[in-house]
């Protein structure tokens, strides 16, 4: 029995542990949430990020939750009511045994080639993405865009500023974190056509489980399409990396 939990403010391994700690000692509970989470880096958890619980929060009787006693039974029962369809998401993403999709070729020969652009290091993140997203929800989305270059930027970012054409792009070469194959946009394709109004919500759950930051959780400009990957790095602190030559033999920057 496990459970995919959203990371709250404040929170890492210790006062997750202390959340659910039950019959036994802090450090079994903070052993088996390491143990569940082997990719989770705990130093550099954040909020928003998605963790497996290996229990569950609802039914155990062993562990104890101070939220849960607070709240009547039924306002918990129609909270969970209302989340049938996000649940449902979780659940698949549960069975999963490395909370992501399958590492190989995608159902689209263009997301396949846009993959292998990607950074090396995300490159089984978004093939799980898009091989998941099919698998679980049955939609078959696209890599719109991913490594696109500095120079390639730089063009997008006059455009509708100094060059014809609507703004694109907030950011200019050397910003994005499209510029050194850390992320991807995509799109659903339905009958063959794009289209933008889709399931958003649940590509980010299913995102978040591959590894994947969502452009959704951006304050600013909320950028749906957009997964990212960055290993704690800014895309300033890339462009630095960048500027001082740190790419490897095949013009990937070192991470
Ligand atoms: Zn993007």
């Amino acid at each position: 029995m496990s459970t995919t939990y959203q990371i709250q403010q404040g929170e890492w391994l210790k006062p997750l542990a202390e959340k659910y700690k039950g019959n036994f000692s802090l450090d079994v509970y903070k052993q088996k949430l390491k143990k569940a989470n082997p990719n989770v880096d705990w130093n550099k958890i954040e909020k928003g990020d998605i963790v497996e619980l290996p229990w569950s929060t609802s039914t155990k009787p062993t562990f104890t939750k101070k939220t849960t006693s607070k709240k009547s039974t039924n306002k918990v029962k129609k909270k969970a009511k209302n989340k049938s369809n996000k649940k449902k998401v979780v659940k698949k993403i549960k069975n999963c045994k490395n909370k992501c999709g399958e590492c190989k070729s995608t159902w689209d020969s263009s997301t396949n080639k846009k993959i292998k652009l990607l950074h090396p290091k995300i490159r089984c993140n978004a093939y799980g993405l898009i091989n998941k997203i099919e698998k679980d929800l049955k939609i078959k989305v696209r890599i719109t865009t991913g490594y696109r270059t500095i120079a390639e930027q730089n063009r997008l970012y006059a455009q509708g500023r100094t060059t014809p054409g609507k703004k694109v792009t907030t950011v200019i070469g050397g910003r994005s974190i499209h510029n050194y194959g850390l992320a991807i946009d995509i799109v659903e394709i339905k009958n063959g056509k794009a289209n933008w109004n889709t399931k958003w919500k649940e590509f980010a759950l299913i995102g978040k489980a591959c590894g994947f930051k969502w452009g959704g959780d951006w304050k600013k400009f909320k950028d749906k399409p957009h997964f990212q990957k960055t290993f704690g790095y800014s895309s300033l602190k890339l462009l630095r990396k960048a500027k001082r030559n740190e790419f490897d033999k095949d013009g990937y920057i070192i991470l």
